[in-house]
């Protein structure tokens, strides 16, 4: 067995603290990566906190890993030992279905997510990225181009195909208005691969000091949601809503900024349930859908994307030793716009 640091949150009323666990001996086809850093997804929060249900602990979280592979299995043909190598949110999955079979692995009934889950087993738990290092199977590892910075890719692995995969299902392109709700980690990547995909792009933001940051990454207009006459004013105005919003709010006005027909997807998973007026959709036929990640060959698809467009994310480097600070801060909506955690700060004391 493998010797691995990490940390670790052993109820959902812990803080994130210092422990170290095994990780499975390579099989066959299973590759061994040295984590070099790993984005903190909102997802992350909601899990340790159990805001979702059913977490299990103690949990290392992280599901945007990036890193150097350092041992290959026998049967391993994908990967040489010096790759560099991404591990997103999920490692394993039945891989007969047909979800499988089309590339929707993330819809599989025996998905295995990388963290605060279970192997196909059904009773060894998966740790995740805030980690040293991962065992994963070859066919759920993904390859970092080369030209992308490492650490600023890290978070693409769950916040860039988070975003990418609604946004190409739904065909966005040039001569669409299209907003993204939420300017936090995966809402600031969605608006730069909505502007690389063609859209004329608002940022709908409850934080107004973001305003100065909408130009930067690449978003034509700003929106502070704090004034209700956003809401007036741009009542009826876009085809498309990718709404990452992490909390609690009324959906109905936003779904009142849809055009006729328009549609909104929902990748933000708030804790507790949104009150739906029906009224919002009926009047107008607006479409209310929802996305989860995406699958292997389409999360590699967004990654060799990213690459050619120069798209990455804007980080903020953190020692392993401030991570309960982060969560505090993201919970303020104060991160410019994705923590890394540098996983060189597991060896400092
Ligand atoms: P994040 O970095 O914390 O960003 C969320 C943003 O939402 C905040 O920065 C804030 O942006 C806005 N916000 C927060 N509270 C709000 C409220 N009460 N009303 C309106 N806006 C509010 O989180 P993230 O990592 O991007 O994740 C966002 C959500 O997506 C989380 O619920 C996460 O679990 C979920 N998620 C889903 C998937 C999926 O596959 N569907 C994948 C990853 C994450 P402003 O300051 O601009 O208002
Ligand atoms: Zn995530
Ligand atoms: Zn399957």
């Amino acid at each position: 067995m493998l010797y691995t640091k990490g940390y670790a949150a052993s109820s959902s009323r812990s803080p994130l603290a210092p422990f170290s666990f095994e990780r499975r001996n390579l099989n066959p086809s299973d590759v061994l990566i040295e984590i070099s850093y790993c984005g903190i997804c909102h997802s992350d929060i909601h899990q340790v906190r159990d805001e979702w249900g059913g977490s299990t602990f103690p949990m290392v979280p992280g599901h945007e890993i990036v890193g150097k592979i350092t041992q290959i299995g026998s049967a391993v043909k994908k990967f040489q030992v010096g790759d560099l190598a991404g591990v997103g949110c999920l490692v394993d999955s039945c891989r007969a279905c047909h979800n499988c079979k089309e590339g929707f692995e993330q819809f599989c009934r025996q998905v295995v997510f990388t963290y605060n889950s279970f192997e196909k087993d059904s009773k060894t738990p998966t740790y995740g990225g805030y980690s040293s290092q991962i065992v994963v199977d070859q066919n759920y590892v993904l390859r970092i181009p080369e030209n992308l910075t490492l650490e600023r890719a890290a978070p693409l692995l769950c916040a860039g195909i988070t975003t990418y995969s609604p946004l190409k299902h739904f065909k966005i392109g040039k001569g669409q208005q299209v907003a993204i709700a939420g300017l936090g980690g995966l809402g600031h990547v969605g608006v730069k691969i909505a502007v690389a995909m063609g859209a004329e792009v608002t940022i709908l933001s409850t934080s107004p000091s973001k305003a100065k940051n909408a130009e930067c990454l690449g978003a034509h207009h700003f929106a502070a949601t704090s004034d209700p006459q956003t809401f007036s004013k741009l009542a009826g105005h876009f085809d498309f809503i990718l709404n990452t919003i992490a909390n609690d709010h009324d959906i109905n006005a936003y779904l009142g900024l849809l055009k006729r027909d328009g549609v909104m997807t929902m990748v933000g998973v708030p804790a507790k349930p949104l009150a739906i007026d029906t009224f919002s959709l009926i009047m107008g036929r607006k479409v209310l859908t929802g996305s989860m990640i995406g699958g292997i060959t389409e999360t590699q698809e967004m990654l060799n994307y990213c690459a050619k467009h120069g798209i990455m994310a804007d980080i903020e480097m953190i020692p392993i030793q401030g991570i309960n600070e982060a969560y505090e801060r993201m919970l303020k909506s104060d991160v410019r716009y994705r923590f890394v955690i540098d996983m060189k700060s597991l060896d400092s004391p």
